[in-house]
């Protein structure tokens, strides 16, 4: 049934000591039903999820993945010492956030990071950010009034109006305001850095909705040893079968024949967890192919091209500065231009070691991503981290650097809300397809989109389509520790 060809050396598999079952319920306790063997295309949060909840519920699973490691935009690293996220590294919201729970219930450790305002940091001098947005208000004040008055104007316009309102249009103006002081201009040319960040896409491509206000008391956390924990507990006891890139899926005749480098797999339906920008760059064909509205939603969502995060972690000989100061930032100056890592977390407070994690969006991280080598961004951040701390910066003694853009199995960093796409665009991508083709992944989640826990509940819901279909008609949830540990975290 399976070639094994080339897969061998990278096949997980095995039962797992002390495993919980994930099912809707016990293997074996379906009334003799024979179910239906499922193949599930990518190892990612989206793919282990749907995968070891139908693993756990009986079905024939086995996972394709075409990396050497599970986890996908999930990748914890131990090069400098200490677990350092190179991927996803926070959990967003912790109110109801499955991540919480799971962890809670795992007893896997989590801390509220990054605590505290930012401190802005120019040779060696610190600056609260705080007292510098009091200096600053005035351009601040400014950006407020401006963002009201282009959300009213694009509700006015409604759904079909002009093009709806990017970020860009928030910021672009302020910062070339010459009437507006030096150091406004440069604050508001941080926070538009900022927001770039958090929607891993230049800020003329991202919809002014998703503007978010970061406070010192926004709700994120970290597990403290970084996600990695949260892939290899999901993962236990799944046949994986890792280096083994798919490059055509056959749906027909009620099979689904998955042809990859490794040779091929057969089985009765699949769950597609590719990401968007794999999806879009013909990697991947579909025969038949996927039907137009499908393809056309595909186009629409937000993700890649220009559009992505990296980071690079560094770890010094020394502190740079004292482990509460978790949250550092460094002014570009008023020239409205591509910035590089002005935003910063000092990891101490975490992983009880000096390690930086510098972060770069927007244009000049496609740039870099494009261009450069992975050397080329550690040095372009180790030269700011020079500016920011001057004579003070302890010498280098690790570091690790990402390019997610260029990376062929994920072709960016996560989706975005570009204001051309609309929530029924995610829902028709996750929709199944004749019923074999079921979808999953971070960009198909209405509403948490571009996070963990969206990829988790997207997986979470294509293993209960399967399920309702194949095994048992009447809704159920599924035996997975989210759904255990009821509760929110503070
Ligand atoms: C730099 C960065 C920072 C982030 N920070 C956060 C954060 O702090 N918090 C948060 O909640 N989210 C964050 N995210 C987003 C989060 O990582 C993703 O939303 C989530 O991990 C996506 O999971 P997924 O299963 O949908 O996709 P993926 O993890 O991409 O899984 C898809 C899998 O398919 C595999 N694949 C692709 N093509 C093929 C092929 N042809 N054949 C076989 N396999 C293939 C891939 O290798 C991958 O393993 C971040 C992402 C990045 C890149």
């Amino acid at each position: 049934m399976v070639s094994r060809k080339g897969a061998s050396e990278g096949f997980v598999s095995g039962p797992h000591p002390s495993r919980d079952s994930w099912g809707f319920h016990h293997a074996g306790t379906n009334g003799g039903r024979s179910l239906p063997r499922v193949i599930v295309l990518g190892a990612g949060m989206a793919g282990l999820v749907a995968a070891r909840i139908l693993h756990d519920t009986g079905f024939p699973v086995q996972v394709l993945e075409a990396r050497n490691r599970i986890g996908g935009r999930i990748w914890t690293v131990q090069d400098l010492g200490v677990p350092v996220d190179l991927g996803a590294s926070w959990i967003h919201g912790l109110r109801g956030n499955p991540l919480v729970a799971w962890c809670q219930h795992s007893h896997i450790p989590i801390r509220r990071f990054p605590r505290g305002g930012v401190h802005f940091f120019h040779r060696g001098k610190a600056a609260s950010g705080f007292r510098l947005g009091i200096k600053g208000m005035k351009g601040l004040a400014r950006c407020a009034l401006r963002y009201g008055h282009l959300r009213w104007r694009a509700s006015l316009e409604g759904p079909r109006g002009n093009p709806r309102p990017r970020l860009m249009d928030l910021f672009d103006p302020l910062i070339r305001d010459d009437t507006l002081p030096e150091l406004d201009r440069s604050l508001l040319l941080w926070l538009k850095t900022l927001q770039e960040a958090i929607n891993g896409a230049p800020a003329h491509k991202v919809s002014i909705s998703e503007l978010v206000l970061v406070t010192p008391w926004t709700g994120n956390a970290v597990p403290t040893p970084g996600y990695g924990p949260l892939i290899q507990e999901m993962a236990a006891g799944l046949p994986i079968h890792l280096n083994c890139a798919v490059r055509k899926v056959v749906f027909q005749d009620g099979v689904v024949i998955v042809e990859t480098a490794a040779g091929n797999f057969r089985a009765d339906v699949a769950v597609v967890t590719f990401p968007l920008g794999v999806l879009r760059s013909g990697k991947v064909c579909f025969s038949p192919e996927l039907p137009g509205c499908k393809r056309r939603a595909l186009a629409r969502i937000g993700y890649g091209a220009d559009a992505v995060l990296n980071k690079v972690a560094i770890r010094l000989h020394a502190p740079p500065c004292p482990r509460k100061m978790e949250r550092l930032g460094w002014l570009p100056g008023a020239k409205p231009k591509p910035v590089a890592f002005a935003l910063w977390t000092h990891m101490a407070s975490v992983v009880d070691a000096p390690v930086l994690v510098g972060y770069i969006s927007g244009l000049a991280a496609a740039r870099l991503d494009a261009a450069g080598g992975e050397e080329a961004a550690f040095k372009k951040a180790h030269a700011v981290l020079q500016v920011m701390f001057g004579t003070r910066l302890p010498h280098p003694v690790a570091w690790r650097s990402t390019r997610w853009l260029s990376d062929p199995w994920a072709q960016g960093s996560y989706s975005y809300e570009n204001g051309l796409s609309a929530p029924e665009d995610r829902l028709e991508l996750a929709r199944p397809v004749a019923g074999r083709l079921f979808f999953a992944g971070e960009a198909l989640h209405p509403e948490h989109y571009g996070t963990v826990h969206g990829a988790l509940l997207s997986g979470e819901k294509a293993a209960r389509e399967i399920h309702q279909r194949f095994c048992c008609r009447r809704p159920q949830d599924p035996l997975v520790p989210w759904r255990a540990q009821k509760g929110t975290w503070r």
